[in-house]
């Protein structure tokens, strides 16, 4: 395997008293699409500033193309960021803000065109080229942001909250456009974003954080459906935790307050503490027959399916996605888990 391209080993900062980074370890690959994913104050931020070189880590090694990036200053790191706030110049136009790396770092007038001009048909800004940044829409000053980062060819770009201060709509739109022009330039690209969805959508593999600490790293389908903790479970899309008891008479099985739930695999001894993460879309939801008897509490539309609020016990609510039949509030439904859905972790809640 060749050798990562980013490699964190070990990183720690603190803030006075405050641990913002406690032991992230993670490697990019050249190319990778790689999310960090975590609520408020995990420290997603201060692990990209360290990465850029704003930020002196307290202990671990930063490792670039093979260099250790310790005293290296961030202008002569290979690597750009790229601002919530964009921080466009505002007394420029487009193509002055696009070119203004190229020109801090000397190049000639004709690379600057053209450079300038192929980012700006890659980010579908040609014609503006000549508009001021005040006369943009922020979608359009969120594409010149990105070309204004790419223009100086860096091997990683950092990109914190790169979408946030668009509208959903246009998020969704911009998003395909980030991952082709990521592909298009091959460049590597670290997004922060708090937002499961975009990490999700996006990236290659994930890192979720937590407290200063990486949780799991892993593809979105893996962080979806194998969360290797609980947090992580809860933290990516919607689930339901439900506590028992492990039973292994005649194979294995959680035994909860409304019924026994046969696991296909189960590594636990008889008699532990353990909960079932189960996604909504993995419980199975009909009017009769065999499964969990419950009755329909409330429900929201969420167009191509209803989430579903089904009591199954006086103190167990579970969530299920119906994708059809028409359910509404009183309906007595019979729910479903296959022994290989969701994932077991030991202990409570
Ligand atoms: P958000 O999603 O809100 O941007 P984040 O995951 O990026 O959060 P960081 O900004 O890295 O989190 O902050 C991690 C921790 O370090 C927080 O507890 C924060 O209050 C603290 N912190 C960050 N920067 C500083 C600073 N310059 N001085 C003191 N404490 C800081």
């Amino acid at each position: 395997m060749s050798p990562p391209l980013l490699s964190v080993a070990d990183l720690t900062k603190a803030y006075g008293g405050a641990v913002a980074l406690d032991g992230v370890s993670i490697e990019v690959g050249a190319g990778e699409f790689f999310a960090l994913l975590g609520p408020s104050g995990c420290g997603k931020t201060t692990l990209m500033r360290c990465i850029a070189g704003f930020e002196t880590p307290d202990g671990g090694k930063l490792t670039l193309k093979g260099e250790d990036l310790a005293g290296v200053p961030p202008h002569r790191r290979p690597v750009n960021m790229m601002f919530q706030s964009y921080a466009l110049f505002p007394h420029l136009n487009v193509f002055e803000n696009v070119a203004f790396g190229l020109r801090r770092k000397g190049e000639k007038e004709d690379a600057i065109r053209a450079r300038v001009s192929e980012l700006l048909e890659m980010t579908q800004l040609a014609p503006l080229g000549a508009r001021r940044i005040n006369e943009l829409s922020g979608g359009q000053r969120q594409r010149v942001a990105l070309a204004r980062a790419l223009a100086p060819r860096p091997s990683l770009l950092l990109l914190d909250e790169p979408l946030g201060a668009l509208d959903r709509k246009l998020r969704e739109e911009t998003q395909f456009q980030l991952k082709e022009i990521q592909r298009e330039t091959r460049t590597s690209f670290i997004i922060v974003t708090h937002d499961q969805d975009e990490a999700l959508a996006l990236a290659d593999r994930i890192a979720v954080m937590r407290a200063g600490r990486v949780e799991q790293i892993a593809s979105p389908i893996d962080i979806y459906e194998r969360p290797a903790t609980r947090f992580v479970a809860g933290f990516v899309g919607e689930t339901n935790f439900i506590d028992g008891v492990i039973a292994r008479d005649g194979g294995a099985a959680l035994a909860t307050s409304f019924g026994r739930l046969p696991r296909a695999e189960c590594a636990l001894p008889e008699g532990a503490r353990a909960t079932l993460s189960v996604r909504p879309e993995r419980i199975d939801i009909s009017r009769q027959g065999e499964g969990i008897a419950g009755r329909v509490e409330d429900f929201v539309f969420r167009g191509e399916y209803t989430l579903l609020r089904v009591r199954v016990a006086p103190d167990v609510v579970l969530r299920v996605g119906a994708y059809d039949g028409r359910f509404t509030i009183g309906d007595a439904v019979k729910l479903t888990i296959a022994p290989d859905a969701g994932v077991l972790f030991a202990g409570e809640a």
